[in-house]
């Protein structure tokens, strides 16, 4: 992969790239079969992806007609490494088993090693012979919707398809590696002002969240909404409170520490309430939910923002979604995407239907959503919440910071790049949009 790198960086074109041969090995991040019962007995917060996540040599798979190799010069880390890694709620091996059954191409996923990974940047290094739009050279971002074409179920929303999966989770070779396979339907065109690893931490978060606000398959904000973002600071929420301010609504964001307010007063962010100080307990044992401490959580919202929130974005689970529906204001919208904190939900649904609420879910985006939330990106009108940079050989570190909640925006991942800084194409347009927006988490996480 070393030449590959030397030709990126050297600007070679498309056809010395296609000359470099493909090498039959690459380094990759993954989780082993043998391993799966590793953590039996322990409670998830003593499972450890440091112990179960490995770097090392695998082989490069046959490149099907659809697809691409993709050199990942970077990528993030995102929640569902963490599932994968601490082997909840269930081994990711299942789902590779099943797309094995699939068909002959389906068939090279079901390993023994599942190399994981679901958000990159990088550079196009080969194409299958159906693919029209790519080409060796190409500087990409990929997304993670993983959609069987030939579904007709994958033609109205594809996120609605039968066999819809997400790449780096339910598929094998995802982007924590030096190498990637994905389908063309994946590639998008990498903002020319980022750097790899700013370039890479969107994809996944930032459709998600574009999917779930923005969208009208979500809940079609208005100008003028309040939202209340939990994890205001986090990978989605740090997506979230921007196309709220960008829609012209106002976010209410809920983090737990003073410095993530700080961050995000910086960010543009008026409304904040830290939970941890507030000391919210929803939950006066494991089996009793508090209204009071709802009520309580429905006055300091309306004490920062005036009246209740007309949509909360939701994804918590277990812990918060009682409040969740609660605090929504009479008519109003719950987006929910994730279950954090336990997927077996409680609420009050006489607060639901005499208030006529609404409980939407939603899961990742379609192509054309995530091409639209990456245009945005590529606009500067959305921002990368880089916090925090670690090199592929500690992406066990880099998942354990984000597993415990230790973390601020999104963690990125080196892994052909060799440093951090890499990849401007833009620098007059990184400018026009402010070296010090770009790199607010950044600074704020070193
Ligand atoms: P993240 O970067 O870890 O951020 C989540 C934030 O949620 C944390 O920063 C934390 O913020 C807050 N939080 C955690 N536990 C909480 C609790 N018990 N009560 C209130 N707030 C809590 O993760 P993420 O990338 O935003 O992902 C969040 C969840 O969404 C994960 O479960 C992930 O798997 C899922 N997800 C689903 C999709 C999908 O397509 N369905 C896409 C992306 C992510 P504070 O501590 O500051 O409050």
């Amino acid at each position: 992969m070393q030449e590959f790198l030397s030709a990126i960086r050297s600007d070679a074109s498309s056809e010395e790239i296609a000359a470099i041969p493909i090498p039959e090995v690459y380094r990759a991040a993954h989780v082993r079969r043998d391993e799966v019962g590793m953590f039996d007995g322990l409670e998830s917060a003593e499972k450890d992806p440091r112990k179960s996540l490995h770097v090392g040599d695998v082989a490069v798979p046959e490149l099907a007609p659809d697809e691409a190799y993709v050199a990942v010069m970077a990528s993030a880390i995102n929640f569902n490494t963490v599932w994968t890694s601490i082997f909840e709620p269930l081994p990711t091996f299942g789902f590779l088993d099943r797309l094995g059954k699939e068909s002959r191409w389906g068939a090279r996923h079901a390993l023994d090693y599942h190399v994981v990974g679901s958000d990159a940047a990088g550079v196009v290094l080969r194409t299958g012979s159906a693919v029209r739009n790519w080409k060796p050279g190409d500087k990409v971002t990929v997304h993670c919707n993983y959609v069987d074409d030939q579904s007709p179920s994958a033609h109205d929303d594809s996120i609605l398809a039968d066999n819809q999966r997400i790449w780096g989770f339910e598929t094998n070779f995802g982007g924590l590696a030096d190498l990637a396979v994905v389908k063309a339907n994946q590639l998008m065109p990498k903002p020319r002002h980022l750097t790899w690893e700013e370039a890479a931490a969107n994809a996944l978060c930032n459709s998600t969240s574009y999917r779930m606000l923005v969208s009208k398959n979500g809940a079609q904000m208005q100008q003028g909404d309040k939202v209340l973002v939990w994890g205001a600071s986090g990978g989605l929420g740090a997506y979230a409170v921007q196309y709220v301010l960008n829609g012209g609504g106002t976010p209410v964001g809920v983090v737990s520490s003073p410095e993530k307010v700080e961050l995000l007063h910086e960010f543009g962010v008026d409304a904040v309430i830290d939970r941890k100080s507030a000391g919210y307990r929803f939950w006066k044992d494991e089996h009793t939910q508090d209204e009071s401490e709802w009520r309580r959580l429905g006055k300091d919202i309306r004490s920062l923002v005036g009246e209740d929130v007309d949509i909360v974005f939701e994804h918590p689970g277990r812990q918060t979604m009682g409040a969740s529906v609660f605090a929504a204001k009479r008519g109003g919208i719950i987006m929910t995407c994730a279950a954090t904190s336990g997927y077996m939900i409680e609420y009050d649904n006489r607060h639901l239907w005499m208030k006529l609420k609404t409980i939407k879910g939603s899961h990742f985006a379609n192509y054309r959503e995530a091409w639209d939330a990456n245009q945005l990106v590529c606009e500067g009108k959305i921002l990368p919440p880089l916090s925090a940079v670690y090199t592929l050989e500690h992406v066990g570190d880099a998942a354990y910071q984000v597993h415990r909640n230790l973390h601020e925006g999104k963690i990125g991942v080196l892994c052909l790049a060799p440093e951090e800084g890499l990849g401007i194409d833009d620098p007059e347009f990184r400018a026009e949009v402010g070296e010090d927006r770009i790199t607010l988490f950044r600074r704020h996480g070193a």
